[in-house]
């Protein structure tokens, strides 16, 4: 973490003539969740339109990404890559080339396929896919029907194969975001959209405390946790979920099964970028505690995991030793 004083020399150097500087943020409602921005700069209007950048990139995102959009370019891609290879954007081709990498890496428990089932839920109006559904749309769950060629073509190669960023796109927009705030000259602030956040610099001499929801108590926090310069998402069976028959049915999907993965009920996930956290946090709570802590300690250094188990345990990756 950057010592305090060399913060203070960074600001007057950059802006000798203004006084002290001050915080500056913003709340939206982007992407189905709520993107907050908050910077400390000493120029506010220069802060207001980093703010107001990021913000407006997060909207083209999800107008470029969201499977409910049905101008995006991932329905598009959705309703034509069985057919034909479909020529997408260099950036969304290169967000399915991060998600196959994960897809990889973890075994498929990271999979962008998992929606060819996983579309059949509606977590609002309490609908799980019924078995006909699940066993037509169970083969097209696997990340190698989906064949990226380069620069930039799509092929799906089962015709029941659909795709949904969801697990992945709000660390990507995070880590954008962080871009633009950097290329603004910002040196302090962070960017959260729903359970994913990265953080530059620290809260001006202090950390930043980011709480852990307690999976099972509205409002209360599990841990809290000081940090600084650091990319966080957490994953939990209780952002997006519905109850029927004692079974609670949510977000996360097992792509082995095309049902709710319920081995955990959350897990937060410590690292350089938000792209990666947000992918880990997924593909964690689909393996569970010991193969997705193995997961973290055998391929992720530098990467730390805390899994709060069915039964409200908390798990910590071999780097947060301490804490256990
Ligand atoms: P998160 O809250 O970051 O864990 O993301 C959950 C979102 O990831 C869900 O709403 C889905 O859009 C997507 N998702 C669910 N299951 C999977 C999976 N097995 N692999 C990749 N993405 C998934
Ligand atoms: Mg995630």
């Amino acid at each position: 973490m950057r010592s305090r004083i060399g913060v203070l020399l960074l600001a007057v150097s950059v802006s000798a003539a203004s006084s002290a500087g001050e915080w500056i943020a913003d709340t939206q409602a982007i992407m189905g969740t709520r993107v907050h921005v908050e910077v400390y700069h000493d120029d506010a209007a220069l802060a207001r339109s980093a703010i107001a950048a990021v913000m407006a990139d997060m909207r083209r995102i999800d107008a470029s990404m969201s499977p409910y959009i049905e101008a995006s370019e991932l329905s598009m891609m959705n309703r034509e890559a069985a057919t034909h290879a479909v020529t997408v954007s260099p950036e969304l081709f290169g967000l399915l080339q991060r998600s196959l990498e994960f897809s990889v890496v973890t075994d498929g428990a990271f999979d962008v396929t998992f929606a060819s089932a996983g579309r059949y839920y509606d977590y609002r109006a309490s609908i799980a896919p019924d078995a006909a559904t699940l066993e037509a749309t169970l083969p097209a769950i696997d990340y190698r029907h989906l064949e990226l060629i380069e620069p930039n073509l799509v092929r799906y190669h089962h015709p029941a194969v659909y795709v949904d960023l969801g697990g992945i796109a709000k660390g990507y927009a995070v880590d954008r975001g962080i871009a633009i705030l950097q290329a603004h000259g910002i040196v302090e602030g962070i960017v959260e959209a729903g359970g994913d956040s990265r953080i530059i610099g620290d809260r001006h001499g202090r950390p930043w405390n980011v709480g852990v929801k307690d999976p099972r108590k509205d409002g209360a926090m599990a841990v809290l946790l000081p940090l600084a310069n650091t990319a966080v998402s957490t994953s939990g069976d209780y952002e997006r979920y519905f109850e029927k028959d004692g079974v609670r049915y949510h977000h996360i999907i097992d792509p082995d099964t095309g049902d709710s993965a319920r081995a955990v009920r959350s897990v937060t996930i410590l690292g350089p970028e938000a792209t990666m956290t947000d992918a880990l946090s997924t593909s964690v709570f689909v393996l569970g505690v010991e193969k997705g802590i193995e997961l973290i300690d055998e391929h992720f250094p530098g990467v730390d995991a805390i899994v709060i188990d069915g039964d409200g345990r908390m798990h910590y990756s071999a780097n947060l030793e301490p804490l256990r």
